[in-house]
């Protein structure tokens, strides 16, 4: 556990520079921002209120260096990788204090796993990077040889969110360095402080100048200015449909990996071992107070099991223990910020109106020091209309809808414009299989809940729904930061 503690945080909040061309920067706006922590609500630093001319400066920085980093070898970038992971490692306990502090998360039960993820996530890609092969690809013409190379693609413009500030941001910048780009990289504002300790690591484990530039502020403002000027080659993105939309038309024509939102859903049929798909569903719901792409926030229940489930759930949901992230019993943390508490009173009100039944939560809790903290929720007989179907919560809730025949289960899960995680429990091999084929979804998890990830495995959205475009995860994340050449040779 970190000795650092956060009331010399609250009492005296520190100003946090911005990291542009190996160099740790003031806006030239000469403005700030503040950041808070939010089990809490008080304020834990100063960021700086990054300005278009800020992130320009940043994309010539990333420029500058580009031409010189893409000659480096891939031993040489997998070398840099194993330092920043073991910089991590060693600053491990300071940067899951700053994750809880900035995000909320338990310390614990969740910020710890997240570092430690990190750590794996870029020892991992310093491997991948070694062993990427590419292709002699055969052709028609015996004078023709012909092979193919991946190189970078340039500077990214890269844009993360704030549910997992660290580990989201690691995707891109252990993938986009093992590749060869440099990045500009505007992180949410509400955790920015973990955006420039992330930073500092970097610096530490000796990243040359200019190969990833820091720049916080407005998303609108400094993220639309990465992903729109031409000084950038391509964009990463995670974060909502919405934003993810903006961004595809601003950077109109560059490559982009898109992660966007996600609602499941989670079946369960009725053959279902029912003690573990509660168990494993509630671990869905309630992880990151339900902060997560993938988390659990739709469960389709087959109408014999379904009561069953919902007492199951309840009793999961009445275990966890809501309060001060960094007590050792914790399990649940204050949400990040009041969109997603008023988005989560919403999304239960519509509920109720339209005749669902609350079995626990529903609302913020009170008495906990901070307006943030929301009830774990189980709320059930949902109807289709619900916009616990139709969006995506993004809180600590397990909303149940009840189905008759599996083929009504699948039609609800088809008939749906969201398409990243499902989930299906079933002791039934031909039902999982059948459902795994049949789901329009990016990822099909059997018999675990919709959470269940690795980061090499590939990840991301289906085509023609709302969940984004691309693959991120491990060698996936590296192919897709890459550009693939093309080289023939004529040999007569
Ligand atoms: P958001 O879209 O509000 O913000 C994401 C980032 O975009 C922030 O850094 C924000 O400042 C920036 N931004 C906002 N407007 C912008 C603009 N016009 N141009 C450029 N950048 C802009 O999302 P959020 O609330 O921070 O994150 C939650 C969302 O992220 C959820 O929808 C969640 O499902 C999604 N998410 C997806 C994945 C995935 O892998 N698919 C993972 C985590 C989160």
């Amino acid at each position: 556990m970190s000795t650092l503690n956060i009331q010399s945080f609250e009492s005296n909040p520190p100003v946090y520079k911005m990291f542009i061309d190996g160099q740790w920067v003031e806006s030239v706006g000469g403005g700030t921002f503040e950041s808070y922590n939010p089990a809490t609500e008080r304020a834990i630093g100063h960021l700086q209120l990054g300005t278009r001319e800020d992130a320009v400066r940043a994309i010539h920085a990333a420029r500058a260096a580009a031409e010189k980093f893409r000659e480096t070898s891939p031993w040489e970038r997998a070398e840099l990788l194993k330092r920043i992971a073991a910089v991590i490692a060693k600053r491990q306990d300071e940067l899951a204090f700053f994750l809880t502090m900035d995000q909320g998360k338990p310390y614990h039960s969740e910020a710890v796993f997240e570092i430690r993820n990190m750590v794996k996530t870029f020892e991992e890609a310093s491997e991948q990077i070694k062993w990427l092969e590419s292709a002699v690809i055969p052709v028609e013409d015996k004078n023709k040889r012909v092979i193919s190379i991946r190189q970078p693609r340039g500077v990214y413009a890269i844009v993360t969110p704030w549910n997992f500030p660290f580990m989201i941001p690691t995707e891109y910048l252990s993938a986009g360095l093992a590749a060869g780009n440099t990045l500009v990289w505007v992180p949410a504002p509400t955790t920015s402080i973990c955006a420039v300790k992330l930073a500092e690591c970097l610096e530490e484990a000796g990243l040359p100048q200019g190969v990833v530039n820091l720049v916080t502020g407005r998303g609108d403002v400094v993220g639309d200015e990465i992903v729109s000027n031409s000084g950038t080659d391509a964009i990463g993105f995670t974060g909502s449909t919405a934003t993810g939309k903006q961004i595809a038309i601003r950077g109109a024509g560059k490559p982009l990996l898109l992660e966007l939102g996600g609602n499941g859903p989670t079946i369960v049929l009725k053959d279902a071992d029912l003690e573990l798909a509660a168990r494993s569903i509630a671990g869905g719901c309630f992880d990151n107070a339900g902060q997560v792409c993938s988390s659990t926030e739709r469960i389709l229940a087959d109408h014999r099991i379904y009561d069953e489930l919902l007492d199951k759930l309840v009793a999961h949901a009445k275990k966890i223990r809501v309060g001060d992230p960094f007590h050792r019993d914790t399990t649940m943390g204050p949400l990040n910020n009041g969109q997603v508490v008023e988005k989560n009173r919403a999304h239960a009100d519509d509920a109720l109106a339209k005749g669902a039944r609350l079995l626990t939560g529903g609302k913020p809790l009170k008495g906990l020091g901070s307006s943030l903290f929301f009830a774990p929720t189980v709320i059930a007989d949902l109807t289709l209309d619900s916009l616990y179907h139709t969006e995506e919560s993004f809180g600590p809730v397990a909303p149940v809808f009840p189905f008759e025949t599996n083929e009504e289960a699948l039609r609800i899960a088809l008939d749906n414009r969201w398409g990243l995680v499902n989930s299906v429990f079933t002791t039934n091999l031909k039902d999982a299989v059948h459902f795994a084929e049949k789901l329009r979804a990016g990822v099909v998890n059997i018999n675990d809940n919709s959470n269940y990830w690795e980061p090499h495995l590939p990840f991301g959205g289906a085509s023609g729904k709302a969940s984004g475009l691309g693959r991120i995860g491990g060698k996936y994340s590296i192919m897709e930061m890459s550009d693939l050449k093309t080289i023939t040779l004529d040999l007569r």
